[in-house]
């Protein structure tokens, strides 16, 4: 079997990965766009990793989703709202018994991809670590953090764990990752909405910890429903000691927003607001949350789903 590691979309994250398991000596390809993107990449030469005053370029092999060859380990570091059609366009590759690792934040991605590869495994990742293009081609790794994979349906670590490890991607294998995404959706849920609502950053929801508090309150109630327990342990809490760690932050949801481009709010919030209704529990709040940001968003012309 391959080794190769295909990264399916080069941006953010993928290029973060993708330049730090090449750099380990793991053979990856990345997997681009269209033809137009790849004759792109291919005129930059390689994808280039910038970390703190260190500047480095990888001449990454690129290829398109229909190129030629099987593939055996797929990483996808699409946006949430692109993974499954980006994994529809290389099922055909993907060789019986493949793994695929999503990289996507929130839930309900995860579900759409595992549709599009029945014959696959499907791996989820919750990650901590932060990264941003600074042109096409060109990532900065501007927050250290953490990784968590694990793939609900199989507690084993997949075999090629060991990879990651010692590419020194900080990374654990996790038999709870459904807990994990939970959690980190629910913080998400508790902050990111009102940080577009109010136009301010984490720390400016000091000054509405009340409406926090609430949210955190009906978000407990629908992760308990859920059958998540474990991520509604002491969350209130843990919101205020991250808008307290990240007061000079920008919310990911907030960037976004800024920058006119579409958010993952269907996977965040609106997966939270799905959930709700399919097990009949009504939270208003979270609700009524859910009405102001889709009116924000559309009334600055930004798709709501
Ligand atoms: P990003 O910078 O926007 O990168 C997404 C990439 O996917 C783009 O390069 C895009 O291609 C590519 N893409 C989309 N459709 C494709 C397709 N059909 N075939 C091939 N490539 C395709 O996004 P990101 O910030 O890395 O985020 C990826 C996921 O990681 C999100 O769910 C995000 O929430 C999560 N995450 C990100 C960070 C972070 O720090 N960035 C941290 C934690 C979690 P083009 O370049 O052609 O547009």
């Amino acid at each position: 079997m391959s080794s190769t590691w295909h990264i399916l979309g080069a941006g953010s994250l993928g290029s973060l990965w993708a330049c730090r398991l090449a750099r380990a000596g793991t053979a990856v390809r990345l997997v681009l766009r269209d033809g137009q993107r790849l004759r792109s990449y291919q005129l930059a030469g390689g994808l280039t990793l910038a970390e703190q005053d260190q500047t480095r370029c990888y001449a990454i092999p690129g290829e398109t989703a229909d190129a030629a060859g099987p593939i055996h380990r797929l990483l996808v570091a699409c946006k949430a709202y692109d993974a499954a059609s980006a994994v529809a366009s290389v099922a055909a590759r993907l060789a019986p018994g493949a793994d695929v690792v999503l990289l996507q934040n929130g839930l309900g991605s995860q579900d759409e991809v595992a549709e599009q590869v029945p014959h696959a495994r499907c791996i989820s990742a919750s990650s901590t670590e932060g990264a941003f293009r600074e042109k096409d081609w060109q990532v900065r790794f501007a927050g250290q953090g953490f990784n968590w994979l694990g793939d609900p349906g199989n507690p084993m670590p997949a075999t090629w764990f060991e990879d990651v490890q010692r590419a020194g991607i900080p990374a654990e294998w996790t038999p709870d990752i459904l807990p994990r995404l939970w959690r980190k959706l629910a913080l998400n849920c508790a902050i990111n909405p009102l940080t577009v609502l109010y136009g301010c950053n984490n720390g400016g929801l000091l000054g509405h910890l009340e409406e926090v508090d609430a949210l955190c309150t009906e978000l407990q109630q629908l992760l308990h429903r859920c059958g998540q327990p474990q991520a509604a342990l002491g969350l209130g809490e843990d919101v205020q000691r991250v808008i307290l760690a990240t007061a000079a932050n920008y919310s990911s949801m907030y960037q976004d927003v800024q920058a006119g481009r579409r958010t993952e709010v269907h996977y965040l919030l609106g997966h939270a607001c799905r959930a709700a209704s399919r097990h009949g529990l009504a939270l208003p709040l979270l609700e009524h949350l859910q009405q102001r940001l889709v009116d924000n968003l559309r009334a600055r012309g930004l798709p709501c789903n």
